[in-house]
This record gives C-alpha cells, sequence and structure tokens, in this order.
C-alpha cells in the first residue's frame, strides 16, 4: 500500500509538471493537496511522509480524526460544511475550498473572531450551472465578493469549483477555462478582503485538464490512494 502511494504520487507529480509545463508554468505554482477521504490516517501519513503536505478532507468528523496523527499536516477542507459544523474546525485547518453562502461565511466569521483568528476561504462557484451542484452562481459572485468585506476575520484567497462528472474528460475544459477568466476578472477589482491567489479546481480525472486551464490548487484523492487492485 505504501509502495503504491509513492508510486501514485510519483506519477502524480510527473503529470502536474508536464501539464504546467504546456501553460507555460512551473510545476511549483501549483499545490497539491492529497485528499485523504478514502484511506484511514496511515496511508494518510505515508502521503504526507512522501513529501505531500497539504492533506484534504471533505468532512469535519473525519477531518478532526485525522489530524491529531498527522499534526504537522497543511489540512483543507474541502467538502461542503454545514454551519452548525464550523466550531468544530476554527484554528484547525490552513484553507476552507467550500464558502457557498453567506450564512455560512458569516458562521466562519462569528467563530474565527471570537477566537480572535482569521479565516483563509475560497468560494466555491457553480460554474457548470448543475441544480445539484453546490456553489455560488457565477452571476452573484462578484456581489458575495463585496459583502464579504463586512467580515473582518474572514480573508478570501481564491475561488474552487468541482467539475461536473464527464465520459469524456475534454468536456470539463470549457468550465475551466471560464473560472479562470472569472478570477482574472475579479483579481482586477479592489475587494476588501478579497485576493485571487488560489484557483482549486481539477481531480484525480481531470487535474492535467484544469492545470492546463490555469489552475494552482489540485485536490487528488483517488489517483494517490488506488492500488489498482
Ligand atoms: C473527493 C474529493 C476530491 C478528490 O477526488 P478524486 O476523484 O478521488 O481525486 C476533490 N475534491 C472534493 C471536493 C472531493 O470531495
Amino acid at each position: 500500500m505504501t509502495k503504491d502511494i509513492g508510486y501514485n504520487i510519483n506519477q502524480v507529480l510527473q503529470r502536474i509538471q508536464s501539464a504546467a509545463q504546456s501553460s507555460g508554468r512551473n510545476s511549483s505554482d501549483v499545490t497539491l493537496v492529497g485528499v485523504t477521504k478514502m484511506v484511514d490516517y496511515d496511508a494518510a501519513r505515508a502521503c504526507y511522509q512522501a513529501g505531500i503536505v497539504d492533506l484534504g478532507e471533505n468532512r469535519v468528523q473525519e477531518l478532526n480524526y485525522k489530524i491529531p496523527y498527522i499534526p504537522q499536516a497543511r489540512w483543507h477542507l474541502i467538502g461542503r460544511l454545514q454551519t452548525n459544523k464550523v466550531k468544530d474546525i476554527v484554528g484547525k485547518v490552513c484553507l476552507i475550498h467550500s464558502v457557498d453562502s453567506w450564512h455560512l461565511a458569516a458562521e466562519i466569521d462569528k467563530r474565527y473572531s471570537r477566537a480572535g483568528l482569521q479565516a483563509a476561504v475560497l468560494i466555491q462557484v457553480n460554474i457548470s450551472g448543475e441544480q445539484q451542484k453546490a456553489g455560488i452562481n457565477p452571476a452573484e459572485v462578484e456581489t458575495f465578493l463585496d459583502s464579504i468585506g463586512q467580515l473582518s476575520s474572514i480573508q478570501v484567497k481564491g475561488l474552487m469549483t468541482i467539475a461536473p462528472e464527464v465520459r469524456n474528460t475534454e468536456e470539463t475544459r470549457p468550465i475551466f477555462r471560464e473560472l479562470y477568466h472569472f478570477k482574472t476578472t475579479i483579481a482586477k477589482k479592489t475587494l476588501k478582503n478579497v485576493n485571487m491567489e488560489f484557483l482549486s479546481m481539477g481531480m484525480s480525472q481531470d487535474f492535467d485538464i484544469a492545470i492546463e486551464e490555469g489552475s494552482n490548487m489540485v485536490r487528488i484523492g483517488s489517483a494517490i490512494f488506488s492500488t489498482g487492485d
């Protein structure tokens, strides 16, 4: 298992490198978040020890279970965050990828403010417009970011999206391209507590394409942890 993880990580890193190169960038511009949701702490630790210091979980309970085993990692919350769980992650994660409502943003602000901390967050955008997908409608993002300025304990660090599952991964390319353009447009505006440092897009099935289209943060689980049996 551990041996597979090392091998898989090398494969992923090579693919990141060639995708970065083909978009004229350096692979060091791309942060690889190892998504450990489908494995236990020993595999997650093997991933960390193989050099992947950014680890991501999509559930608060699982995150809190694993953090004590690998406290040195930079933990990311990548999945949908329920308002009543915000209190359980305050100060524990380096980045919350999935802010998708004002209600959630206000709760994060309240809890972090009480703790005297700043929350680094990404805004999840539903670029494909799928009804069942989480994320803010692109048309509403700018107004949303404007209001975030009122929340002094939140720092927006960029945008995140989850592409729809498709047969042919090329179908995701226009979605990634659109979000990149969107990010570039927002980056030109001056919005309080907002910068566009990170564009979190790309998972195991589509990270090459996401990087080619401008992603600088990919969230990868199965390509690292599946053992091929
Ligand atoms: C599970 C998950 C990932 C990783 O998915 P893989 O296809 O296993 O790479 C990335 N982002 C989010 C939000 C996830 O829930």
